[in-house]
């Protein structure tokens, strides 16, 4: 089976209070792709100008990313997207964004992309977004991301493009924003009474993340790492160690004990990415480090207790 994911291929520029990177490979779908590969077949749908290079198109080579849907348009230049984090790096500022080869994108998905089993419609405009989700008829499991940019500017239809999905992954502030509800568990139910995904999962950033779905609630703690570099891609590598892991199952389905796992590695691999600028740290990160962070998690999630009400005195 295979995971497709359209998003922005793009270039970043980042400044964290550990350091600055001027210009380097960024964009939802690749965060997303370098993470996703660890556990299935991942194709990228976008679209990348001409200053996009050989370097850049090895780096998904090297993970075995098949780019054919990748479409490059001559004389023209990559989405470009420049961001600054405060020193409390949950809060970030976005300095531009340029949307360049995407303000003209029109993506005609090969039969091969059509027929992955997953859909993840990663960070970009909600037209496109829908463009691609249509074309995707057979896809077993729809996953959804986007971001305050695209609230603001573009509401309507990303209310249209959530209502197309089964998966909706989102952050805190951007439930709240497109609810106006403080409340996360409130906001969590206007989203799933307005739009209905069967299943809801909030980014809280250094706190983890929380999974609603029609009868239960999960919470994955984030891993606790005493030097974060760069929060840039964490939400996209969490989709793509959920989405990846979902469809590397015999079926991808909808079992508790499945989403929950898919969210534990959703949570290492966003750990992982955020040790280093952009998409670096993924793009060294071996399959040892992610089977040893993950029996971690295990043990931080997991403890034997006796009967509680027995200890209860009154
Ligand atoms: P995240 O940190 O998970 O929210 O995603 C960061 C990535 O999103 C960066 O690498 C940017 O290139 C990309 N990005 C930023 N703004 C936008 C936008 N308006 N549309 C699509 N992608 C964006």
């Amino acid at each position: 089976m295979a995971v497709t994911v359209v998003g922005s291929v793009a270039f970043d520029a980042l400044e964290t209070p550990f350091g600055k990177r001027d210009r380097i490979l960024g964009g939802a779908a690749t965060h997303f792709s370098l993470a996703a590969s660890f556990f299935s077949d991942v194709r990228v749908v976008g679209v990348v100008g001409e200053d996009f290079g050989s370097e850049e198109f090895e780096v998904f080579a090297a993970r075995g990313i098949n780019m054919d849907d990748v479409e490059q348009v001559p004389g023209a230049r990559s989405f470009f997207w420049s961001g600054l984090y405060e020193d409390d790096m949950a809060v970030a500022h976005t300095l531009d964004t340029q949307l360049n080869v995407f303000a003209e994108f029109d993506p005609k998905l090969s039969q091969h992309a059509r027929e992955s089993a997953i859909l993840f419609l990663a960070n970009i405009q909600p037209d496109l977004q829908r463009q691609v989700r249509e074309q995707c008829n057979g896809a077993a499991l729809v996953g959804l991301d986007s971001m305050n940019y695209w609230i603001e500017s573009a509401r309507s239809s990303l209310l249209e493009t959530m209502r197309c999905v089964d998966t909706i992954v989102f952050n805190d502030a951007e439930v709240r924003m497109l609810t106006g509800e403080p409340n996360l568990a409130r906001a969590a139910r206007e989203i799933r009474e307005l739009v209905g995904p069967r299943v809801l999962l909030v980014k809280q950033g250094a706190y983890g993340a929380c999974m609603f779905t029609e009868t239960s609630f999960f919470s994955i703690p984030a891993y606790p790492l005493e030097t974060v570099i760069d929060p840039t891609g964490a939400g996209d590598a969490f989709a793509g160690g959920f989405f990846g892991f979902l469809d590397s199952l015999d079926e991808p389905d909808f079992d508790d004990n499945h989403l929950r796992c898919a969210a534990v590695l959703g949570s290492v691999m966003a750990s992982y990415c955020v040790e280093d600028f952009g998409s670096e740290r993924l793009q060294r990160l071996t399959r040892r480090e992610i089977a040893e962070r993950f029996e971690e998690f295990k043990h931080m999630t997991a403890f034997e207790s006796p009967p509680v009400v027995a200890q209860l005195r009154r």
